[in-house]
């Protein structure tokens, strides 16, 4: 008798609804198990589609006997049904990797270990602006398996985070970015590195001599790893200053040159929306692939010039009594955070909240910008100690706070006219908030209440 081949799905979120969907559409028998909560919205579409599911627990019964599992990116793999579903043999891949299997659309995939969604969603409205039916999936915006199922595009661009690639084996991108990699969610990888940073190289498995490598050509971590590994693909390295090879960079007069393809691309550096070192560097590779893809110079530029940023992302909120309020709650570890620091003001006008869940940081990257710009840290967390302790004797004032709306009363208290406060938190949102999201959202609409 013929059976159908069994699909189980693990993990019903955003991505796991759109795998189910689009396994259901390519006739499998489908399963999803979610041992949380599904949202509402997610298990009306399961029932509305006739896609059978349970949440609240997992009955290993109905999930050992799978021939294959797509596996939400958050379960780690040392779940004890992830090691069993391992040691039976069970193939476990992740959305992404199901849904390349049934599309030949264009794929611009981006992984780092900063600016992912900025570069996504920039690459995107680069790509749009030149006429291309472009759409962004993975980590942010519909999942790609729904959009391969129900509304399929030309070109996806796809934002992948270590923990996507870590179960994806033939899926294939045509171009690839690596935009960083400094140390992130070390507490998955066994505190060691090069785990991490072979996660984030799976983008380029499989990649031939017609797609494209896009890399920040001065990050160690990733000129290293290129020694150790080989591609078939076109190397297009970014950089602040052009060296050897560097195909897009800041030439002597300040203008931004991407130079791909024959015919480069020539922009005032200062026309770019996004500002700082970081959005000059996100700004060349979505340029670069934008220039790949085949949209004109002009329809770059112009889109460069006219994006308008992603929320939470050093996202100016108000000016109340002369200080700037900013929202960079999105910067969940130190690199993020150095960024910001970076594009602040020289002088020492500073108060920045920092604190939250921490992932395992080490500080010591951004005590020399602390150090030159910081005139006060407000730490707003449920463990404070790491934070008081490190940044004890480095900054003129530091308080700890236990709730958002004390850390806001200090920052009023700390700053004066002229200066910023910035909250780049260095830290996951967890213990306060339900997201990083959520922690933005509710740092905004505190400060917009203060001009009340
Ligand atoms: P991701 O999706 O990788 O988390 P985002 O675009 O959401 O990245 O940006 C997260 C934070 O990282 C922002 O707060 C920003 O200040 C910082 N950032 C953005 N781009 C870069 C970059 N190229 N290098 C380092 N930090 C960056």
């Amino acid at each position: 008798m013929y059976m159908k081949k069994r699909i189980v799905i693990l993990g019903g979120g955003e991505s796991g609804v759109g795998a189910a969907i689009l396994a259901k559409d390519k006739g499998f028998d489908v399963f999803l198990s979610d041992n949380g909560t599904l949202n509402p919205l997610h298990a009306s579409t399961l029932e509305r589609e006739g896609i059978a599911y349970e949440h609240g627990g997992h009955t290993e019964a109905l999930i050992l006997n799978a021939d294959e599992v797509i596996k939400s990116p958050g379960i780690p793999p040392t779940a004890p049904l992830i090691q069993a579903l391992a040691a039976q043999g069970t193939p476990i891949i992740s959305e992404i990797e199901f849904a390349g299997r049934y599309t030949d659309s264009k794929m611009v995939c981006i992984t780092g270990s900063n600016g992912k969604t900025t570069t996504t969603e920039l690459t995107c409205h680069i790509l749009r602006a030149g006429g291309i039916d472009a759409s962004v999936a993975g980590n942010v915006g519909r999942s790609l398996a729904l959009q391969v199922a129900r509304e399929p595009h030309d070109v996806y661009v796809v934002e992948l985070s270590s923990f996507q690639l870590e179960n994806m084996y033939d899926f294939r991108a045509n171009i690839a970015m690596i935009l960083n990699i400094t140390p992130d969610h070390m507490d998955r990888y066994d505190y060691e590195m090069q785990n991490y940073i072979d996660a984030k190289f799976r983008i380029i498995r499989n990649m031939t001599g017609e797609d494209a490598f896009i890399f920040w050509q001065d990050d160690p971590v990733i000129t290293r790893q290129l020694e150790r590994v080989a591609s078939a693909a076109r190397m297009l390295p970014f950089a602040e200053h052009q060296e050897e090879n560097t195909a897009a960079y800041v030439d002597a007069e300040n203008d931004l040159i991407i130079d791909a393809c024959n015919d480069p691309m020539k922009m005032p550096r200062a026309d770019l929306a996004l500002n700082g070192l970081h959005n000059l560097y996100n700004s060349m590779a979505a340029g670069l692939s934008a220039k790949l893809v085949g949209v004109r110079n002009e329809d770059i530029s112009r889109a460069l010039a006219d994006f308008e940023g992603v929320p939470h992302r050093l996202e100016p909120v108000a000016v109340i009594d002369g200080v700037r309020w900013i929202n960079d709650s999105k910067a969940t570890n130190v690199n993020s955070c150095w960024y910001a620091l970076e594009s602040m003001p020289e002088s020492k006008t500073t108060v920045l909240i920092l604190g939250g869940k921490d992932k395992g940081n080490d500080y010591s990257e951004i005590l020399p910008l602390v150090s030159s710009k910081v005139k006060a840290i407000v730490a707003m967390g449920l463990h404070n100690e790491k934070i008081m302790e490190f940044f004890g004797k480095e900054v003129p004032e530091i308080v700890s706070t236990d709730s958002l709306q004390a850390a806001i009363a200090e920052c009023q208290r700390l700053s004066t006219e002229g200066d910023t406060v910035l909250l780049s938190p260095c830290c996951a949102s967890f213990d306060l908030f339900s997201s990083y999201v959520d922690r933005g959202n509710k740092f905004k609409s505190a400060v917009n209440s203060l001009n009340q």
